[in-house]
Formats: structure tokens, sequence, C-alpha cells
């Protein structure tokens, strides 16, 4: 799989995608993730791509033709390696709001897209024209698409096989499967704090174990979304 970020900030996605997990699985091209920086596919001298609103108000808006370009530039390379469509993304407060199950769907793609908007966002233009859907990781602001664009990236990058040591480590965990919570897990020491390890997990009865953690997973996610 391949992912594509378009953003004014290459340095910061490729820093924190170079680290732990997702660098090791980069560096043994499990995954090829490219960052691309905006700015360069502006036609001003001073590489200015913001500018005033139409109708006023507070900030600077992202230019849709320099956003156009660097993605134009993407799709045409990705189209002289296969002919697969790339879905184009637009990480946005108003988008739909990111589940596992869009990351199972993104993460099963050959190449996905990720626009980061600043400022007060991007040219309505820009995303009327080329972008396939408008993606939220919650609802509140930050002050750019990139953290949400990692945070889609990571979660899609983990799901691709060899990424993880074992595919069970992501199949058992929360929300895999119909928004279940994991169990709760313990390691050494058996006792911390005047608290120990239940005894079911170290009875080695496996059976035992599975029922336990069943039980305690359902039972998690029934008190978590009794808060909501
Ligand atoms: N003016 C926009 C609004 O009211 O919807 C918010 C712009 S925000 C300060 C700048 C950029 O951060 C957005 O263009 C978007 O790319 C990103 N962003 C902010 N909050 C986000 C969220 N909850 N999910 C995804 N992206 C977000």
């Amino acid at each position: 799989m391949r992912i594509d970020i378009a953003t004014l900030f290459p340095d910061m996605c490729n820093l924190v995608l170079s680290e732990s997990i997702i660098g090791r699985a980069r560096e043994k091209n499990l995954i090829e993730i490219n960052c691309h920086n905006i700015r360069d596919f502006s036609d001003d001298k001073h590489k200015r791509v913001d500018d005033y609103p139409y109708g006023g108000g507070k900030g600077m808006l992202i230019k849709a033709e320099p956003v156009y370009r660097c993605v134009k530039y993407i799709c045409e390379f990705l189209k002289l390696k296969n002919k697969i469509k790339p879905r184009i993304i637009y990480l946005s407060a108003q988008g739909k709001r990111l589940t596992q199950s869009k990351i199972k769907e993104l993460a099963s793609l050959e190449n996905i897209i990720l626009i980061c908007g600043h400022y007060e966002g991007i040219d309505q233009r820009l995303i009327d024209e080329i972008v396939d859907e408008e993606i939220s990781i919650g609802d509140y602001v930050v002050t750019g698409g990139e953290l949400p664009a990692l945070i889609l990236a990571d979660a899609v990058c983990r799901l691709q096989p060899g990424v993880l040591s074992d595919q069970e480590c992501f199949m058992s965990e929360s929300h895999y499967c119909d928004g279940v919570l994991e169990y709760p897990q313990y390691t050494r020491p058996y006792e911390w704090m005047g608290r120990k390890v239940p005894e079911v997990l170290i009875s080695g009865h496996h059976a035992n174990i599975k029922k336990w953690q069943e039980e305690k997973s359902l039972e998690k996610t029934k008190y978590v979304k009794q808060q909501d």
C-alpha cells in the first residue's frame, strides 16, 4: 500500500512516521509513505499558498490551485505505476467521524492521498473538485490536518500484512470486532501497590482464561457505552 500526504509540514509528518513500528515497516518496504510540500506547488514567488477569504472573516485560507497541483502531481505519478485511482481524502473537522471500520476499508486500498488543511482550511472549490471524502478525527478542532492524517495513516499502516508481528495483535484489539473493547491486561510484578493480578490469569487454564477475557471485554464495552 502507498500513502501520499499533501501538507505544509512534510518534515513533521515524516518525523512521526519514521519512528517505531511504522518506521520499521517503511524501512522494510511493507508500506510506502510520501509526504509532499504543498508550498512547492505554489507559483507565487514567495511560495505563499494562503490568502484572505472572500466575504471577510478571521484568518487565512489555503488556495485551491497549489493543493490541486500537488494532488495532480501525485496522481500522475501513480498513473505511471498502476491504473488504480487513489482515494483522495481531506482531513476536516466537518468530515465523517473516523472509525475502525473505515480504517479497515482504507487499509484494503492500494493508494490513498491525504490532504491536510491549515489556517481556516482550504478553498471549498478544491474540495468540491477532487476530494472523495472528508474525514474527521472527532468533534473538536486542531490547528492543522497533519495530526489527523498521522492518526489515520498509523491506524491504516498497522493493518498491513507483516507490519505487526502477529495478526492476532490487532484482531483481538478494541474496536476491531463491532466496537467491542479489549479485556484488561497485566504484566509483572504479580503484585503492585497492593493490587494483584487476577488469579485466573496465572492458573494456566486456557479455557478459563479465554472465558474471563471475553467476559471482561463485554463488561468493559458495556460500561464505556453507558458513559457515552
Ligand atoms: N475553519 C475550519 C472549521 O471551522 O471547520 C477549521 C480549520 S482547522 C483550524 C485547520 C485544518 O485542521 C483543517 O483544514 C483540517 O485539515 C484540520 N482539522 C482540524 N480539526 C480537525 C478534525 N477534527 N479532524 C480532521 N481534521 C481537522
